[in-house]
């Protein structure tokens, strides 16, 4: 019998510790989908992802590329905060990402924004998260579109910085600018809105 994405994820101890499973938000049509990493302690308390300083940067993020939230959806590798924020563990990656994927499946984005290493990686290593140690890091793959396939769907893959990563490297900002106007180009090339 298939295991079911979900059960697998709430069998992990970061699920059965967690105060709220944080599933996503958005419009679950949008055709622009942002994955970042895993609830933080505003997110856990609250059962919604990015609402605390990251979530700010992100609906700048989103503001500058004429986007709202009823344009996208967003959500993450994990669907629980690690104690202490700590990073994820390949296991955990392993038990909640077939969740994601199906969010994918159902979704069906033409783009797909990665937000930092973690997500970037679990794309560009297919899905395969043993593979995900041997890919490049954020700082040389931002703002390069990749095609992708996810579930038999090809999407526009555009990994990003995080945008808790601007918070604490003010330098990062003019990259971050960059990295917008190609998220605006793509876009526009895939008449979106
Ligand atoms: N960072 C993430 O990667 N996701 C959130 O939901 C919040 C902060």
């Amino acid at each position: 019998m298939e295991v079911d994405p979900v059960e697998l994820a709430k069998n992990t101890e970061i699920c059965k510790n967690c105060t709220n499973i944080v599933v996503g938000k958005g419009n679950e049509s949008a055709d622009i989908m942002f994955i970042g990493e895993a609830p933080g302690n505003k997110e856990d308390i609250e059962g919604i992802p990015f609402v605390g300083a990251a979530g700010k940067n992100l609906d700048k993020l989103l503001d500058g590329v004429g986007l709202s939230m009823d344009d996208v959806y967003i959500a993450n590798i994990l669907k629980c905060r690690p104690p202490e924020n700590r990073d994820p563990l390949p296991e955990e990656i392993r038990a909640h990402t077939p969740w994601l994927l199906k969010q994918i499946k159902d979704l069906n984005p033409k783009i797909v924004c990665s937000l930092g290493n973690y997500a970037t990686k679990f794309f560009m290593a297919k899905g395969d998260v043993d593979k995900m140690k041997d890919q490049p890091g954020i700082t040389s793959v931002h703002g390069k579109v990749q095609m992708i396939e996810v579930e038999g769907l090809k999407i526009r893959l555009i990994p990003l910085f995080h945008p808790a990563a601007i918070i604490y490297n003010r330098s990062l900002l003019g990259e971050w600018e960059k990295d917008m106007e190609i998220v605006k180009n793509e876009i526009q090339q895939q008449s979106l809105f």
